[in-house]
């Protein structure tokens, strides 16, 4: 029996407002335990919540770059649990008219093509406290730090059917908040959660199977490896004539597998009702339209523009839309080099090698977008080969505020095109290599291209790497043949 995967995803994503999504408290990640929740995220009696306007505007924003629905009318809910970290014993979210509704990505595929997955409709929630388990014997630590930071929930149709279209789905979402700005998107630090909702099926059966939601994964990695063990682990039990039951269950990154937590909830178990604390909001389609208005370009676009305008390949165009400050650098090197091929080679090539080495971010690469265009431009107009372009882009990455000119001039790595001069470094090196030569000139022509190679390296290699390679091909072929 041939089996079907099919994933929804609901990833919750901290927004990057200062302030929490009911009250004036900080956000900001990493401080004292409870030092930064107020009697509101306390949830004292008698105290109300006010919507930050801020959080609303950053999930227009999300709902707008995914294609999405903006409703006129938008109501918050109540959603009701008990747990220690959740004081108020409500979440309080949005149920029957989330602020963003249906959208849609276009996810790269690795066939090349694209697919479009729906998104059914994304919500704006405040997000409960923490357990602190590790630093309490026999104890349950409870930090409100966390309680009342903004959420944005994004919920997509059952329309993924592998673990990689999933990770290729949750990708865009990240680069899109990024570009937007609207959250840090730092998966190891839970401001990028996902829950993974699993289920298999005979392929080309029309019905969906029971499902499983693999909670709270972390990372881009560890989503790829939960699906696929969960789907693995349904195949089994179906193929055993067994049946999947509804669960929620945890993936466990040291045993890669995942474990039952508790049969799954239904909605109604929530209780939810309209929280009468907040009203409705009126939202004003002309505001709406001045935020579409002011949207940077966007993955989606920029990824379209590379390869229309600057003729990039679809890979190039990719990789280096997939961040925004990957892009921006690439923008500025493109436009002061004038040769956005050249530029893109260089980015993702040399570039992304040293600040992989380096195990750091493009914002952090020691070299500036100025000095990266200024060396182009002496690569292009022949000044240095593209071997010495790399030492010069060495020397740069190693001390900061040079110019590409200064460190050419400096180590003597300008190109001789100069046809005296190379030929002078030719002679040399096939007057040492007499034996070379006779076996070339009696050698069947179509073994001579190899062991013109050899010569080739000695003599840019004689010259430092500065010899002009076309120059020297072309010469050294006149005295070998000649
Ligand atoms: P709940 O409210 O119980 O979490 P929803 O109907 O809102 O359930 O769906 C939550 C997520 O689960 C969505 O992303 C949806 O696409 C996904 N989903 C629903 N049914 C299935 C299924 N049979 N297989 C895989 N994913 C599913
Ligand atoms: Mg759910």
């Amino acid at each position: 029996m041939q089996w079907e995967a099919v994933i929804g995803l609901e990833i919750h994503t901290q927004l990057a407002t200062k302030t929490k999504i009911f009250s004036g408290s900080s956000t900001t990640f990493g401080a004292e335990p409870n030092s930064q929740a107020s009697i509101i995220d306390l949830a004292m009696p008698g105290t109300l919540p006010v919507l930050n306007k801020q959080a609303l505007e950053m999930a227009i924003q999300f709902g707008l770059a995914v294609h999405s629905e903006i409703p006129a009318i938008t109501t918050f809910d109540r959603k009701n649990y008990f747990y220690p970290d959740l004081p108020k014993g409500y979440q309080t979210t949005q149920m029957d008219a989330p602020i963003v509704g249906r959208g849609y990505l276009d996810i790269a595929l690795e066939n090349g093509g694209t697919k479009r997955i729906a998104i059914h409709h994304a919500h704006l929630e405040e997000d409960a406290g923490k357990s602190l388990h590790e630093d309490f014997q026999g104890m349950t630590g409870v930090d409100l730090n966390r309680a009342g930071t903004p959420l944005i929930e994004i919920v997509t149709e059952p329309e993924m059917s592998s673990a990689k279209e999933a990770v290729a789905f949750l990708k865009s979402i990240h680069s899109i908040i990024t570009y937007l700005g609207i959250s840090d998107g730092n998966m190891a630090e839970g401001s990028m959660r996902c829950d993974a909702n699993v289920s298999v099926r005979p392929k080309g059966q029309e019905k969906l199977g029971n499902r499983c939601e693999i909670k709270n994964v972390n990372s881009f990695r560890f989503v790829e490896k939960a699906i696929n063990y969960e789907i693995q682990r349904q195949i089994e039990i179906l193929e055993d004539g067994g049946r999947i039951a509804q669960q929620t269950r945890l993936y466990d990154p040291d045993l890669d597998e995942t474990r039952a937590m508790r049969s799954k909830e239904d909605a109604n178990d929530y209780r939810y009702f309209p929280c009468p604390d907040l009203l409705p909001i009126a939202v004003d389609p002309a505001y709406v339209q001045q935020l579409k208005d002011a949207l940077p370009e966007l993955p989606e676009q920029k990824r379209q523009r590379f390869t229309e305008q600057l003729g990039l390949s679809d890979y190039d165009a990719g990789v280096l839309s997939s961040s925004r400050p990957l892009a921006d650098y690439f923008d500025k090197v493109a436009e002061l080099s004038g040769d956005a091929k050249l530029a893109a080679n260089w980015v993702s090539g040399e570039l992304s090698a040293q600040l992989n080495r380096d195990a750091i971010e493009i914002d952090q690469a020691a070299i500036t977008p100025e000095q990266l265009a200024g060396l182009l431009q002496r690569v292009k107009d022949d000044t240095v080969s593209s071997g010495a372009a790399k030492q010069v882009f060495a020397a740069l990455w190693a001390k900061e505020g040079q110019t590409a000119d200064e460190v050419i001039e400096a180590k003597g790595l300008k190109q001789v095109t100069d046809t005296g001069a190379i030929e002078a470094i030719i002679d040399e090196i096939l007057a040492k290599n007499t034996a070379q030569v006779e076996q070339y000139r009696a050698a069947e022509p179509d073994k001579r291209g190899k062991m013109v190679g050899f010569f080739v390296g000695q003599i840019m290699k004689a010259s430092k790497g500065t010899a002009n390679p076309k120059a020297v091909n072309e010469l050294l072929a006149k005295k070998l043949n000649g």
